[in-house]
């Protein structure tokens, strides 16, 4: 993923302020936990915030273990490792998400399988799921999909099948699902990241999450060169150099006490941009969250349709030339050349989506203003 201070949408003819996709909030005592780690020369993982970010993020997820990692890409890795998913075994991802999510698959050797999304949650489609559960399959890598914590239906096709879940809360932290647990605590195992764009940040970063007190213990290992206290350089099992530092951690920690106004500001903007773009014909909005759920609004998602009387990549440039910064939805997974051996379900919503849907700035500072901006630009491209 690209840097969140990213200049590419720059342009010489921009009069007004940038408006960025995404820019950290980093106003509470980060500067001053990262002293202490100065100060004291706890720099490595070894210092003493990685277990009190560990902790905090663990209790507020209601899980019982945290594990810190160095991104959350590799706290897939090291979740389906956990788990004890490799050659010979079938991991089943929704096609819109990060690649993240099917590179961790095919680094445990494991075959990935991509089924499709569903066009009102932009999630997992619970039908497609189904379809691709097969004798091989070992879990299933389910998404909360900018923001939008797992609906009933997936879990209760999980549930019903016996099919593991690995959530990627990468996008969803404070999210809760419907029937009250935090994203963080609806698979068997789950994952953040806190990348720099991410609700809550330690520039790069990520933890896996369980209750489960073997796989919390195999995944300590795995991000530890697999390590152990009984027997020094004596490795059992491969394991990888995937360790948080405390330099990570301190602003980890610092991120975490101010957590619930990020995350408030987030819900906010989402509200504010359904209000500002309500009624611009051809700009469909994000369905409404599962009754009881909590959606964070990661980054705040619009469809441009047929009669907007303009395509997503030519909005794109029209708020470009603006100096206001937007991102694509993802490319699907079944789209990928990187997995020639993957089995890929028909795809035909995250194909549409992927073409058609953009995301809005969504950081912490966006103010009235830039909103008013933004939508009055989409108003006008349309024209
Ligand atoms: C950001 C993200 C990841 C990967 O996290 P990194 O910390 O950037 O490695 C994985 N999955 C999803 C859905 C993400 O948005």
């Amino acid at each position: 993923m690209s840097d969140q201070t990213e200049t590419e949408t720059e342009t010489e003819t921009e009069t007004s302020a940038r408006i960025p996709v995404a820019s950290p909030d980093l106003g509470g005592n980060e500067a001053a936990y990262l002293a202490e780690c100065i100060r004291d020369g706890q720099i490595s993982s070894r210092g003493r915030f990685v277990g009190r970010f560990e902790a905090g993020v663990a209790a507020a997820c209601g899980v019982a273990h945290g594990v810190a990692v160095s991104s959350g890409s590799n706290a897939l890795h090291v979740a389906l490792r956990a788990l004890g998913i490799g050659p010979s075994d079938e991991v089943i991802v929704p096609s819109l998400t990060m690649i993240a999510c099917g590179n961790a698959v095919v680094q445990t050797g494991a075959r990935l399988v991509v089924c499709d999304v569903d066009r009102a949650t932009w999630n997992v489609c619970p039908r497609s799921l189904a379809e691709a559960i097969g004798p091989r399959t070992r879990a299933a890598l389910l998404v909360d999909l900018y923001g939008r914590p797992l609906d009933p239906a997936p879990l209760a096709v999980c549930a019903a099948r016996g099919v593991p879940i690995v959530e990627d809360a990468a996008e969803a932290f404070g999210a809760r699902a419907s029937d009250g647990r935090a994203a963080g605590a609806i698979g068997r195992l789950a994952i953040f990241s806190f990348y720099a764009n991410k609700i809550i940040t330690t520039g790069e970063g990520g933890m896996v999450l369980t209750d489960d007190d073997e796989l919390a213990e195999r995944a300590r290992r795995l991000c530890d060169m697999w390590f152990v206290p009984e027997r020094r350089f004596f490795h059992p099992e491969v394991g990888y150099s995937y360790r948080m530092s405390n330099l990570q951690a301190a602003v980890g920690c610092a991120q975490l006490e101010r957590a619930e106004a990020l995350i408030a500001r987030r819900q906010d903007n989402a509200v504010r941009w359904r209000a500002a773009l309500d009624g611009i014909p051809g700009i469909a909005l994000p369905a409404p969250p599962a009754p009881g759920s909590r959606h964070v609004h990661w980054m705040f998602g619009i469809l441009v349709e047929e009669r907007a009387g303009m395509d997503r990549d030519r909005l794109a440039a029209c708020l470009a030339a603006d100096g206001i910064e937007t991102r694509p939805f993802f490319l699907g997974l079944h789209a990928q050349p990187c997995y020639p051996d993957a089995r890929r379900l028909p795809c035909e919503v995250a194909e549409d989506l992927g073409a058609r849907g953009l995301l809005l700035p969504s950081g912490p500072a966006l103010s009235d203003d830039d909103i008013a901006r933004v939508a009055a630009v989409i108003r006008r491209a349309g024209r």
